[in-house]
């Protein structure tokens, strides 16, 4: 069992998926990702859960598009931060 925060599994495979879909305008090097993850999650609330393992996958496709809309509009102000002011 594991103590897991929903919005940072949601926010992670969103990033994934607009950096491989190029919709983000943001350096793709570990320390440019994990710093807009990290400024995305801060304006963000934390929804934790316990954790069984697959559990996670099921939780992602019942996520409301409000919120995923949400979760796209601060990584996309997190990724123009961190283009501006890269820390790589
Ligand atoms: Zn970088």
């Amino acid at each position: 069992m594991e103590l897991k925060n929903y919005t940072e599994t949601v926010a992670r495979q969103i990033l994934k998926e607009l950096v491989n879909k190029k919709q983000l305008d943001v350096c793709t090097c570990e320390q440019c990702l994990l710093d807009v993850l990290a400024m995305a999650l801060n304006n963000l609330p934390p929804h934790y859960y316990v954790s069984n393992q697959g559990e996670v996958y099921s939780k992602l496709l019942a996520t409301s598009n409000e919120f995923k809309i949400r979760v796209v509009t601060e990584l996309t102000k997190a990724a123009i931060k961190v283009k501006n002011n890269p820390r790589h």
